[in-house]
C-alpha cells in the first residue's frame, strides 16, 4: 500500500567513510549516513517523518501544525520549517520558561514564524490538549503531530530510509544512532526486515531505560507495517538498545558528548549535536574502546541531525580544553 508522502528532504542522504576517526580509535571501519543533510532549515531525521506527517495533515485539510518538545527540540524546529514552507501555521508547545534570549533551535523557531506556548513539564499533555482545543474552536483546523513525530506513519519514513540505504549498496554490520521517542528505530527495524538487512541496529538511548524501548519500538514497528498493509509482528527482543550513556538525563551535557563532538569535528570536520548525536557517538566511541565491535566490522553511524543545538552552547576553556 502506498502511503501519501510530500517530498521535502534531499534524498538519498550521502553515505561517507570516516577513515580518520577509524584510525584515531584504532577501531572498526566507520561510515556515516548524513541525515543531518536532509535539507530544510538545517535538516535532521524529523524531515523524513514530516514528509508523511504533512501528507496526512493535508489529507485532513489542516491549517495549523501543533507539536511539542523541549526548548532546543530539533523536531519542533523542523515542524516549524515545514509549516512555513507549506503555508500552514505552527504552534509549538515548549516545556520550560521563556528564556531572556533565543538561541539554537529556539532562535530558529522564532525566525520560522512559529507561535510558542510555554508550559511546565508535568502539565505538558494538558497544555497540548488545551492548545489544540482552542485552535480547533478558533477554526484553525489544527493537526497534532505527536512527540518526536513518532506516529506509525512517521515511523514508515525510516523503513523507507532503510530501503534507501540498501539502494546505496551499503551493508554495515552495525547501525548505531541516538534513540528517544523510538520512531526512527521502529522504522529501521521494519525496514531491516523488509530489506533482509543482515546487520544489527543498535539504538543508544538518550534518556530512557532500555526496557522501555522494547515494547514501544516493537509495537510502533508493527503498526507502521500495518499502515503499509503488511502483516509483520515484532518482539521486544528484536529491539536492541544500550542505555549505558544516559548520564545525568536528557540534554545534560557532559564530557562524553564533549569528547565525541571534538573528535568528530577535529578528525573529520563532521559536526554533532550536544543532546542526541553527541551522546550516541560518545557511546559508540566507548564501545569501540571496549572492544564491543570486531576489528573487521563495519559500523555505520546514522547522523540524525541536531546541528542548531550546538549554537545554544558556549565555548568555555575549562570545559572544552
Ligand atoms: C528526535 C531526534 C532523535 C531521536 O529520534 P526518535 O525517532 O525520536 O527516537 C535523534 N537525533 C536527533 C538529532 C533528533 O532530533
Amino acid at each position: 500500500m502506498m502511503i501519501p508522502r510530500i517530498r521535502i528532504a534531499n534524498l538519498p542522504t550521502p553515505v561517507e567513510m570516516l577513515p580518520n576517526l577509524s584510525a584515531r580509535l584504532g577501531g572498526p571501519r566507520i561510515m556515516i549516513k548524513r541525515d543531518d543533510l536532509t535539507g530544510l532549515a538545517l535538516g535532521g531525521n524529523k524531515i523524513r517523518k514530516l514528509e508523511y506527517l504533512l501528507a496526512e495533515a493535508q489529507a485532513n485539510n489542516a491549517k495549523t501544525l501543533i507539536t511539542t518538545g523541549a526548548m532546543q527540540s530539533n523536531h519542533c524546529r523542523q515542524t516549524a520549517a515545514v509549516a512555513a514552507k507549506f503555508h500552514l501555521a505552527c504552534i509549538l508547545v515548549l516545556v520550560g520558561e521563556e528564556p531572556p534570549a533565543a538561541s539554537g533551535n529556539y532562535l530558529l523557531d522564532r525566525l520560522l514564524g512559529a507561535e510558542i506556548v510555554w508550559c511546565k513539564r508535568e502539565e505538558r499533555d494538558a497544555c497540548l490538549k488545551a492548545t489544540f482545543d482552542s485552535a480547533w474552536a478558533a477554526g484553525r483546523r489544527p493537526y497534532l503531530i505527536p512527540y518526536g513525530g513518532s506516529s506509525p506513519v512517521g515511523a514508515v519514513a525510516y523503513s523507507q530510509a532503510m530501503q534507501e540505504l540498501a539502494g546505496q549498496n551499503v551493508k554495515p554490520d552495525w547501525i548505531v544512532f541516538p534513540t528517544s521517542s523510538g520512531g526512527t528505530q521502529a522504522g529501521m527495524v521494519l525496514g531491516a526486515r523488509k530489506t533482509s538487512f543482515a546487520g544489527r541496529i543498535l539504538g543508544i538511548s538518550v534518556d530512557e531505560p532500555a526496557a522501555v524501548f522494547g515494547p514501544r519500538v516493537a509495537d510502533l514497528a508493527g503498526e507502521a507495517a500495518d499502515r503499509l498493509g503488511e502483516k509483520e509482528t515484532f518482539n521486544p527482543a528484536d529491539v536492541l538498545v544500550n542505555d549505558d550513556y544516559i548520564g545525568g538525563g536528557y540534554g545534560v551535557f557532559s564530557s562524553l558528548e564533549r569528547e565525541a563532538i571534538q573528535l568528530f569535528a577535529a578528525t573529520e570536520g563532521v559536526l554533532l549535536d550536544p543532546v542526541y548525536t553527541g551522546r550516541a557517538a560518545g557511546g559508540m566511541i566507548d564501545l569501540i574502546r571496549n572492544g564491543f565491535f570486531a576489528p573487521t566490522d563495519t559500523v555505520l553511524f546514522w547522523h540524525t541531525g541536531g546541528t542548531p543545538a550546538i549554537f545554544a552552547e558556549q565555548y568555555e576553556k575549562e570545559l572544552w580544553g
